[in-house]
């Protein structure tokens, strides 16, 4: 891409981004939460949008001029509202973990009992981590997944639940790789007075595509980041039930936010546009496709994934079983050009900052084009590159390789 005014006036950064640019054209993202926008989602966010101030909402802001940002947040609103189905829609939240806390505000008085799902076992920061927000506000217990399975076990959920009437219930994940029972959480929920949130941060793409359940219909309230599966702009917005709709808004305005980013509003209507065509719907499908050719090749290579298998666009896989760390593993696939992020596995023996596992995601070389016999040979790549570790013209063939693959798959942006 080019950028004239920031190349003449500021040559430093101009060269950065220039950099990142060649990084991620030559690079294997498989870093789940990862994706790449479009060149109009991209256009949408460096706009002019970015000079306004409109705290509050449409109709009702505290500044000024604000009519032209009003059609701007309206049509972000109904798109989302179309795209999940959604009674009511605020796409103010700057990030997921900001939605987040402006749900808990909405619901919870701090001290308030939420039930989550156990960080090691696939939950997020935001859902009770003793060094983030919520786990200090609020009193967090856990239910974990089965360790035989893999999976989520919804008869103990029901057992926890009912042992500590939680005044909360939050689903939703950053590292599980299975379909979600919402509306058995919400017959849990119904049982013992609690309320549903789910945090659909990595999996929106999915549901908004129809690859999987969407709990917008059937949950309280329903927070998601825009730049994950659903590709949009670094963003977030929070979906609930008409009765809800004063105390989310309130909580995301003036609770824990002030004015919007309007730009990216803008750009976040521009995603939704897109991820309500049909296009999106195939590329959902196929970023399911492709994880689940990563999960079985691992397999049958040897590998332990948790869970055995996906039904989404991730896997988490036990480095252990191949004699190293997740950590060793992510040093090793920057080695050859494929990033990865290390992840813990369901009752971790290892510290968390060096955990057993890795989390791999199909989502942003799917958005490349890349296909299962693609993903089949990156995972033998994988496997050949930690098999020989430490032989450096192993290592060195595997990048070339992988810089061919991606370059022959250029980034929506390139092209
Ligand atoms: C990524 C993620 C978030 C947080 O998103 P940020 O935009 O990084 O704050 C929240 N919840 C879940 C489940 C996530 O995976």
């Amino acid at each position: 891409m080019n950028y004239p005014a920031l190349k003449l006036q500021d040559e430093e950064i101009f060269q950065t981004i220039k950099n990142e640019e060649k990084r991620q054209a030559e690079e294997m993202e498989m870093i789940a939460s990862e994706n790449y926008v479009s060149s109009a989602v991209l256009e949408a966010m460096g706009t002019i949008l970015t000079n306004k101030y409109s705290e509050g909402y449409p109709g009702k802001r505290y500044y000024g001029g604000n009519q032209i940002i009003d059609d701007v947040e309206n049509i972000a609103i109904e798109r989302a509202k179309k795209l999940f189905g959604a009674e009511h829609v605020n796409v103010q939240p700057l990030s997921g973990s900001p939605a987040n806390a402006a749900v808990y505000m909405a619901f919870l008085k701090p001290g308030d009992k939420v039930l989550g799902l156990k960080l090691d076992h696939g939950g997020h920061l935001s859902h009770g981590h003793p060094v983030n927000f919520s786990g200090m506000l609020y009193n967090f217990v856990q239910y974990e997944v089965d360790i035989d399975t893999g999976k989520i076990d919804m008869e103990e959920v029901r057992k926890i639940a009912k042992k500590e009437k939680p005044k909360m219930i939050v689903a939703g994940y950053s590292a599980y790789s299975r379909e979600i029972e919402w509306e058995k959480f919400q017959e849990i929920a119904d049982e013992v007075g609690a309320f549903t949130f789910a945090d659909i941060a990595h999996t929106a793409g999915l549901i908004a595509g129809e690859q999987m359940k969407n709990p917008v219909p059937i949950f309280d309230v329903v927070s998601t980041t825009t730049h994950k599966t659903l590709r949009g702009p670094r963003g977030a917005m929070i979906m609930c039930k008409k009765e809800f709709a004063k105390q989310i808004d309130r909580a995301v305005f003036p609770g824990m936010q002030g004015g919007p980013h309007d730009h990216i509003n803008a750009a976040k209507a521009v995603a939704f546009g897109e991820a309500l065509k049909d296009d999106f719907k195939k590329y959902s499908a196929q970023t399911i496709k492709n994880a689940k050719a990563m999960a079985d090749e691992f397999i049958k290579l040897g590998y332990k994934v948790i869970s055995d298998g996906t039904d989404n666009h991730l896997a988490v896989v036990d480095m252990t079983s191949k004699g190293l760390t997740g950590k060793e593993a992510e040093t090793i696939l920057d080695r050859i050009g494929i990033s990865v992020s290390r992840s813990t596995i369901p009752n971790d023996p290892n510290p968390p900052m060096n955990p057993s596992g890795v989390r791999f995601g199909t989502p942003a070389i799917t958005t490349r084009g890349m296909k299962e016999a693609d993903v089949r040979r990156i995972i033998n790549w994988i496997n050949n590159a930690i098999e020989n570790k430490d032989e450096i013209e192993i290592l060195e063939k595997i990048k070339d390789e992988v810089v061919a693959l991606c370059k022959a798959n250029p980034i929506p942006t390139a092209k």
